[in-house]
């Protein structure tokens, strides 16, 4: 990139970007001298059955986006370019084994494989991510960690629309009617939170309950639900409450699949 000097900050991203992305990017010109985003559409983070040849595309409304939170460099990377005729894979164990990493295998090995290549084209002293994706926080801290990365990380809260929906470049996806059901997975959390919070020192199996009985809620309510947990978002595994905890759900309205966690605070 030919960039010296100051504090070179980085938001990876595939584009089709929203006031989710726009938040990071923002954050991302505010604390760093030298803001970098990258927009590349990872076909190794992709199962074979998911929506790679038809996830949005819309560079120039996204470059714009860049502009106006800051960021002037924006890298927009081949396949080629990012992989060559390389094959090697890096796998993070452990928390990337459950939840997305059980229903979407390879997806995390293509994340940190893609993100450590981009980290070490783009060099940043810091990154941004949203903890709308918490396990791929948690890939990415441990791969940081593991491999010895030369990079801050810097995790940025969820921003939602104003009924709760988290956006997502997957919610163009939803027909108006599946739209407004959507807020619902955001509900049903803040719901559980609150049940949670009444109760501090639930035990693992009384939790357990209550994850099942808002698991149900959901698919009377029409979603098809792949997960609904209490997690501590370091190791990515059942939790009992504690002050990181996190609700985690993931589940599909009709053909689309949304994710989604909150912290559980008053
Ligand atoms: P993606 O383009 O989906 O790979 O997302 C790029 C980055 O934006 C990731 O770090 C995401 O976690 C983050 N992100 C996506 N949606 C949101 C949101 N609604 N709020 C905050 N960050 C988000």
């Amino acid at each position: 990139l030919g960039l010296t000097g100051g504090v070179r900050g980085f938001v990876p991203t595939m584009g089709a970007l929203h006031r989710g992305h726009f938040a990071l990017m923002e954050q991302c010109a505010k604390e760093c001298s030298t803001p970098v985003v990258s927009i590349f559409v990872n076909p190794k983070q992709f199962g074979p059955t998911e929506d790679f040849s038809r996830y949005p595309r819309t560079l120039e409304a996204d470059l714009e986006l860049c502009k106006r939170a800051g960021c002037k460099v924006v890298f927009t990377p081949d396949s080629e370019t990012i992989y060559g005729n390389a094959t090697t894979t890096i796998h993070v164990e452990g928390v990337s084994e459950l939840y997305e990493g059980a229903i979407r295998p390879g997806h995390f090995d293509g994340v940190a494989t893609v993100v450590n290549a981009l980290f070490n084209i783009v060099q940043p002293n810091v990154a941004y991510f949203g903890w709308k994706d918490v396990q791929q926080c948690a890939v990415i801290s441990n791969m940081v960690e593991a491999l010895h990365l030369p990079v801050r990380l810097q995790f940025c809260e969820t921003v939602r629309e104003s009924d709760g929906l988290a956006l997502s470049s997957r919610n163009r996806y939803l027909s108006a009617e599946n739209r407004k059901l959507a807020p619902t997975l955001f509900r049903t959390m803040t719901e559980l939170a609150k049940q949670i919070l009444h109760q501090p020192n639930l035990g693992r199996e009384l939790m357990d309950e209550y994850c099942a009985e808002k698991r149900d809620a959901l698919t009377n309510s029409g979603f098809e639900v792949d997960y609904l947990d209490v997690i501590d978002p370091a190791t990515m595994r059942p939790s009992r409450f504690t002050a990181n905890s996190r609700i985690i759900v993931a589940a599909k309205i009709g053909s689309t699949r949304l994710i989604d966690n909150i912290p559980i605070q008053s």
